[in-house]
């Protein structure tokens, strides 16, 4: 499956993946997953929102156990995000058959469209509208880069978009949702543990600092008269820094704007975007709070002015405690728990099933980038830990 999968969407200049929503390489990746169901005599959907079903058992049973992820990818992204979770979810049926178990529940494999939101700007759009979380409006008026809306996007692709929306009859079907994920941090590599439970999903946000000066001449305005908001702005990243180190939150400027942009202009303004995550709301409060502290106090002496937006929010995610705990049941107690920075299909669903996570180690912690890796003995000891888990919950 890892070497059907290899070639599909991967740039052979920068040596990434680039498969993003309803596009050739989406569709051929999609076209991969159909296979996969249909050599294994799985029953083969696709819901109103464009996500793909693979069912063992039936459907309408309900109480089903659902396991998968995505296989889509952020520009230059890894081969393990999200592909691992979807492969890893047909080894472990794969695995189950061999070893004969019964099953008592219906049991699927899902692969979720447009987790990354890398076309449309939007993460996990299949998930967020099946759980009613993005409205079909909503989601009609999102475009990519070029202006083509995702309705287009979705109908070129062969896919109805006036069926997009929530599909509360659909999630009423499942009693479990388990998502296998490569980890994006290196928690398994210093615990030297191959596979981890996923906790909790940091709670997140972005925030924009605007840092307006005054624009002159970077030749003749003596240093004592500039209001340089590009100082200001300096500051305020070593802040965040220094403020994440303190909590044990992780904070970022990775995207700035300046204006004029001249190499020989002082500049007006500094637009600078910080992103900062933390296990708990309080030590992300605490975060952002003392950066902000730090810029106002830094922006007085600069004689610069400061607005701080919140542009987006997303509070922590507790994934169900009762179903975290049957996995460490079932997976015997040495399992680490663990908490993760980035956003999932199963933080999505979590807010409308029990929802559980497993983390495959990566021993770079390297994610969203070409050099992003699991060893094979590591993907080997996660499918059979799935394995164990989809017995667990659907062969009693
Ligand atoms: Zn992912």
């Amino acid at each position: 499956m890892w070497a059907d999968l290899a070639g599909i969407g991967r740039s052979a200049e920068s040596g990434g993946y680039r498969r993003y929503a309803w596009t050739a390489a989406d569709a051929e990746c999609r076209a991969w997953f159909r296979e996969q169901a249909e050599a294994r005599g799985l029953v083969y959907e696709v819901d109103r929102n464009g996500n793909q079903w693979a069912w063992l058992g039936d459907p309408a049973a309900g109480d089903a156990v659902v396991t998968g992820s995505h296989l889509d990818s952020v520009p230059d992204g890894g081969a393990f995000d999200g592909p691992l979770g979807v492969v890893s979810s047909f080894a472990a049926l794969d695995e189950l058959r061999g070893r004969g178990v019964t099953f008592n529940r219906p049991v699927a494999v899902a692969n979720f469209g447009d987790e990354e939101g890398a076309r449309f700007g939007l993460a996990c759009t299949g998930s967020r509208l099946t759980a009613g979380q993005l409205t079909r409006e909503a989601a009609h008026a999102l475009r990519d880069a070029d202006g083509v809306r995702l309705a287009q996007a979705m109908e070129a692709a062969g896919h109805d978009p006036d069926a997009i929306g929530p599909d509360p009859e659909r999630l009423g079907r499942i009693g479990a949702f388990v998502e296998l994920h490569i980890e994006q941090g290196r928690a398994l590599d210093l615990t030297r543990d191959r596979v981890g439970i996923a906790s909790a999903i940091w709670p997140h946000g972005r925030w924009r600092f605007d840092f307006r000066g005054e624009a002159n001449h970077a030749g003749t305005t003596r240093l004592a008269d500039r209001r340089d908001p590009m100082l200001t702005y300096a500051e305020t990243v070593l802040a965040a820094r220094r403020e994440a180190e303190l909590a044990g939150a992780v904070a970022t400027f990775g995207k700035v704007a300046v204006e004029p942009n001249g190499v020989n202009a002082i500049p007006s303004l500094v637009r600078g975007w910080l992103d900062s995550r933390a296990a708990d709301q309080d030590a992300l409060d605490t975060v952002v709070a003392a950066v902000e502290a730090a810029a106002r106090e830094r922006a007085q002496r600069d004689g610069v002015d400061l607005d701080v937006v919140r542009e987006s929010f997303t509070p922590v995610v507790e994934f169900e405690h009762a179903l975290r705990d049957e996995l460490g049941k079932i997976l015997g107690g040495a399992v680490p728990l663990l908490g993760t920075g980035a956003g999932h299909d199963a933080g999505i669903l979590s807010g409308s099933i029990p929802t559980a996570m497993l983390f495959v180690r990566n021993p770079t912690g390297v994610s969203h980038s070409p050099a992003e890796f699991a060893a094979e003995d590591d993907c080997a000891a996660g499918v059979l830990a799935l394995a164990d888990v989809l017995e667990g919950l659907a062969c009693r």
